[in-house]
């Protein structure tokens, strides 16, 4: 068992309130009859299925039964954010992939300069 936070409730509900509806931010094509077959079809049947962050659509099914956003990873199932309808999310692909690289150079740059400094203690 875990917990989903709610923007709209305000608070962490347990798991099995939620229900997941797939990718978020997927837009109806502006112009139906100027939408090639297969913008159509990318439209109703393509989804991305990224190794690492996904925006999806959730609904709290047993709650306030509203629609909102989730960014989750998909390797770890961390939800790295929880944002309403209409808001973008702060984590990208992008950033999150900028951020964990700039952590790990640090823990490299943190590891060589600890063992530095041991030679220098030794
Ligand atoms: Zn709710």
């Amino acid at each position: 068992m875990f917990y989903i936070f709610c923007p709209y409730c305000g608070e962490h509900r347990e798991e099995e309130e939620f229900h997941p509806k797939g990718q978020a931010h997927i837009s109806r094509p502006e112009d139906p009859e100027a939408t090639s077959d297969e913008e159509w079809g990318d439209y109703l049947f393509f989804r991305d299925n990224p190794r690492g962050v996904h925006h999806e659509l959730w609904v709290h099914a047993v709650g306030c039964r509203k629609f909102f956003n989730i960014t989750r990873h998909t390797v770890s199932y961390e939800i790295l954010e929880v944002y309403k309808m209409g808001e973008q999310p702060s984590i990208t692909a992008e950033n999150y992939a900028a951020q964990q690289g700039a952590a790990s150079a640090d823990k490299e740059r943190n590891a060589s300069q600890a063992k530095h400094q041991e030679g220098v203690r030794a």
